[in-house]
């Protein structure tokens, strides 16, 4: 077992009894229960069954890749409104172990309250470093951020929350088509190259993907300090533009 996933697993455990474990679904405490039996079935249904993002619906240029563990929609859009703008960031152990799960394969077993990682995944040896998408302005609460702390914990990697920074004020994207979402973030991220390591595989995560403007923004930024490759790990996906309802003016305040 890796020293400091144990250490954060400790560390996890001693917090929750201060700040006991909530569902991220509902919101309820779940004392020593290990996940919450109300919100089970709704989970399952909003996991992406195969949880890589078409380059055809989503705009990945510049990107390896990229995945997101659930359908942005019911429980999980209320569990990342909360995380988001209710200050839930204790959500954010729970939900980057699904996203492990979901997209590395990572299991877990509980010991006495500790949840531990049963093995590294193979596929987080494909990574060198983990890092979120930023956020705007001077903003210090970043969900992306929370994120990407633990699933970097999670999956053994380092984590560099400073890499990758906003290096200009954007409109809001939402309401704007997609490729006005792209205009609109030219230039918008800059890399602290001390940060990054010439050649890293970069794990870039964010919340929720809604065209995948945002994450070609910034893996463009990282490309141009020097990345080897970046590839995308999200929590939730909003439907592909075609087929949502309303095309490109979805009104959630997500950052893609
Ligand atoms: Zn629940």
């Amino acid at each position: 077992m890796n020293r400091a996933v144990l250490l954060r697993a400790v560390g996890g455990a001693a917090l929750g009894l201060i700040y006991p474990p909530r569902c991220p679904f509902c919101d309820e405490v779940l004392g020593q229960r290990k996940a919450c039996p109300a919100c089970a079935a709704a989970e399952r249904a909003l996991r992406r069954p195969a949880p890589r993002l078409a380059g055809s619906d989503w705009m990945l240029a510049g990107l390896a890749g990229g995945a997101a563990a659930y359908r942005y929609e019911g429980a999980v859009r209320a569990a990342v409104l909360r995380l988001k703008f209710g200050g839930r960031a204790c959500y954010a152990p729970a939900l980057a172990r699904r996203m492990a799960n979901a997209l590395f394969g990572c299991t877990f077993s509980r010991r006495g309250g500790i949840i531990l990682p049963e093995a590294l995944p193979p596929a987080a040896l494909e990574y060198d470093l983990v890092l979120p998408v930023p956020p705007g302005g001077a903003r210090a609460y970043n969900p992306p951020g929370l994120l990407a702390r633990e699933l970097a914990g999670l999956l053994g990697l380092p984590f560099a929350p400073k890499a990758l920074y906003k290096a200009r004020a954007t409109l809001p994207q939402e309401g704007l088509g997609r490729e006005a979402r792209l205009t609109n973030l030219i230039g918008a991220f800059a890399v602290r190259p001390e940060h990054l390591p010439e050649n890293s595989r970069v794990l870039l995560v964010d919340d929720v993907v809604t065209t995948g403007a945002t994450l070609t923004a910034c893996a463009a930024a990282l490309r141009k300090a020097g990345a080897g490759e970046v590839f995308a790990a999200c929590l939730a996906a909003t439907p592909p533009p075609e087929q949502a309802p309303g095309h490109a003016g979805e009104s959630e305040q997500t950052n893609a």
